[in-house]
């Protein structure tokens, strides 16, 4: 299935050399051949937003689990985050990242830093780093708190045809919550963070795109408030992406109340009205794409008190089976979430987007629809296991992925 080339009924695929051939003649004599009966193939699908943690956090992933959890859960290509230790702000340190990625059958792309050290003061070398491929700068894990140096970057970044990802924020309003602020934060006792702390960051973007006529991308949107404006913005023709998360789709704030750290990330799980107004924003289109925000914690990280453990859960072996177990076609179609899988995050990017199509690279995810499987972290290929989805049953999975000339596919 491949919507944009209008493709979907049952065919051979022939690939030799890593290139496609639909519906050949024949098939070779000496081809390997995988029957796939009852399964779907579709273009890859990309993660716009995974911490990979390699360099500095290498205890709770490296880039080589990270490809196998990519891979696992259906993913033939990712963009990470530079907020490891130290920060991916030079182009030393990106091009590090993208030779240790380079042999596995994922295509890892960096988002860099966008300040030094991600301290929001001084821009990065942004022409060096787009020069060696970087197509977007974020500083991650927080938002650029200056306006003036979110607004260079934003302009500076666009002159070279990238942007800018913002970890919308407002630290002042949400710093020392754990939580998001409201009915459960105040029964629970724990310090929240408010809706607005995201939406007043995402509102300053906005206007920032229309002054500079500069793009931008919105991280991981949870609020309410927040899709409104993207809505209202696109609505204006101005030049706004943005993502959304699985969990910010499925669940709400009420899941922190026995206290498991496994429901703590940044932004914060959020009420039922900002978690219907996400799902509408998905549906049509106000939110561009289905990301994960795989963020790996140890195991002794994530056991600390609710107000002490680190913010993030992971994602990646997770997000297509959840897909097709509540989001498809509740909330969009087979169809629609193709596009915000596979299609959209390389357009942010600015890279190829594979086709299923002869003479076309072979960039495809493999997935049985109907397989019954119950979400068991310990058989993750993530070197975590911090995941809020732990127990759930869900129908439909990845199979497979075929990417840079090389097939991964098991259990057919
Ligand atoms: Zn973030």
């Amino acid at each position: 299935m491949d919507p944009r080339g209008n493709l979907d009924r049952t065919i051979d695929l022939h690939i030799h050399d890593g290139v496609l051939t639909i519906a050949p003649p024949e098939i070779p004599k000496d081809a390997d051949v995988i029957r796939l009966n009852g399964h779907i193939v579709t273009p890859g699908w990309f993660d716009l937003h995974v911490h990979l943690r390699e360099p500095g956090r290498e205890v709770a992933e490296t880039i080589d689990s990270g490809c196998q959890a990519a891979m696992n859960g259906g993913f033939t290509g990712l963009a990470c985050m530079p907020n490891t230790d130290p920060p991916l702000d030079d182009a030393g340190r990106v091009q590090w990242v993208l030779d240790r990625a380079a042999p596995w059958p994922v295509d890892v792309h960096v988002i860099a830093a966008a300040t030094r050290g991600r301290e929001g003061k001084e821009l990065v070398e942004m022409s060096e780093l787009h020069d060696i491929g970087v197509q977007a700068f974020s500083d991650d894990g927080s938002a650029i708190r200056s306006t003036a140096v979110l607004r260079h970057a934003m302009e500076y970044a666009h002159m070279l045809g990238a942007r800018v990802f913002e970890h919308a924020e407002d630290a002042s309003l949400v710093h020392g919550g754990v939580m998001n602020e409201g009915e459960w934060s105040t029964r629970l006792g724990l310090p929240g963070m408010p809706t607005i702390g995201e939406a007043l960051d995402v509102l300053r973007c906005i206007l920032l795109a229309e002054y500079t006529d500069a793009p931008v991308h919105i991280c991981h949107v949870s609020a309410k408030e927040s899709v409104e404006w993207i809505r209202w913005a696109k609505g204006k023709g101005l030049a706004i992406t943005a993502e959304v998360t699985p969990h910010h789709l499925l669940l709400t704030d009420e899941f922190c109340k026995d206290f498991d750290t496994d429901y703590k990330m940044n932004p914060p799980l959020r009420s039922e009205a900002d978690r219907q107004a996400c799902r509408e924003g998905f549906r049509d289109g106000t939110l561009d794409t289905y990301c994960t925000d795989h963020a790996p914690h140890t195991w002794e990280a994530k056991m600390q008190e609710f107000d002490l453990a680190p913010f993030g859960i992971v994602g990646l072996e997770t997000a297509l089976g959840l897909a097709f177990t509540h989001l498809i076609p509740d909330v969009v179609s087979l169809e629609e979430m193709i596009s915000r899988a596979v299609y959209a995050p390389r357009e942010i990017l600015h890279i190829p987007v594979p086709r299923i199509a002869t003479g076309e690279p072979a960039d495809l995810t493999i997935i049985n629809p109907t397989a019954h499987w119950t979400v068991d972290p310990a058989a993750f290929k993530s070197k975590s296991r911090n995941t809020p989805f732990k127990g759930w049953s869900l129908t439909g999975q990845a199979r497979g992925i075929v990417s840079k000339g090389c097939a991964v596919i098991r259990d057919i």
